[in-house]
């Protein structure tokens, strides 16, 4: 038999070594954290898929899915930092149904607080996309304020900011660094970013037949109207035109643009579609073309 002291020194090396057992990933985060933290974005992501079949169901069921309102966001950044945040360089917000294609918008270029150390990157990725390292129309005074009046201004309560997959985590990163909120009578509720992939394979899926939610995405990033004019903001329009396609505001105007014409707005709801609304006010509007037939 050990003696007692050596029975506790034993039992504190076990302890020991159970500790060392926890495995950590390259950047010394415990793998047990980054399962909990999958885990999490997975019920994350079945809670806002159910949602947002509820929503399009119900407004199918009372016919209003063409007179629904919905408000999409794109969201560019200056540099994606270490600590996975971002410096956020634009936002476009637009609210559109399909019945008025898009009604109203809302827009703000953010000043470009760059820290040390990222400037390179930062000159960079902006030459390579938006450009607004070299904007000096940069404000984001009232910001917040601004953009809840903006979601507020038809007493509408729906807390959904739509948005592409592909920048779901970024989107919602710098919102929340902003800590936009939604008020509404009960008080007020963050903002929700919801995935515009899902949202428009349902409405697709309800209004015409069955699509997987890959061909949702491809329909949404057609680059039909990329150099649209009259729809980015004032900046990217007259002093950056060969950037127009990175503009918040001009992207947001193509998903709606390229949803109202992959629907086949005339066919699906009888919507005649508007110059300007409902597809660039340039050119001809095909709107015969099906999301099956883009490869
Ligand atoms: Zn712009």
């Amino acid at each position: 038999n050990l003696p007692e002291e050596q029975k506790l020194l034993y039992k504190s090396k076990c302890k020991g070594s159970n500790k060392s057992r926890e495995k950590f990933d390259s950047r010394g985060i415990p793998l047990s954290q980054i399962q909990e933290e999958e885990e999490e974005k997975r019920m994350k992501d079945r809670e806002m898929k159910k949602n947002i079949r509820t929503i399009v169901d119900a407004l199918k069921t009372r016919k209003s899915l063409s007179s629904a309102n919905f408000f999409l966001v794109h969201m560019s950044y200056y540099v994606h930092l270490a600590n996975d945040t971002y410096v956020p360089a634009e936002i476009g917000v637009v609210q559109f149904s399909f019945a008025k294609g898009v009604t109203s918008t809302f827009h703000r270029i953010f000043p470009d607080k760059i820290p040390i150390g990222y400037h390179f990157e930062a000159i960079t990725h902006s030459n390579e996309t938006h450009n607004l390292l070299n904007s000096i129309a940069k404000d984001e005074h009232g910001f917040e304020e601004d953009l809840n009046k903006f979601l507020l201004k038809d007493g509408t309560k729906l807390p959904f900011l739509y948005t592409q997959n592909e920048m779901m985590e970024s989107v919602e990163s710098m919102l929340t660094k902003f800590d936009c909120k939604y008020n509404d009578i009960f008080g007020s509720i963050p903002l929700k970013i919801y995935s515009l992939d899902v949202l428009y394979q349902h409405l697709y899926s309800v209004s015409i037949r069955e699509i997987p939610e890959s061909i949702a995405t491809h329909a949404l990033q057609s680059s039909e109207f990329d150099y649209a004019p009259n729809i980015s903001c004032h900046w990217h329009d007259n002093i950056a035109p060969d950037f127009i396609k990175y503009c918040s505001l001009s992207c947001c105007h193509r998903w709606v643009f390229n949803m109202c014409n992959s629907l086949r707005l005339q066919d699906t709801f009888g919507i005649i579609p508007e110059k300007g609304k409902h597809y660039p006010d340039f050119g001809s509007f095909h709107g015969v073309v099906d999301v099956y037939q883009v490869h």
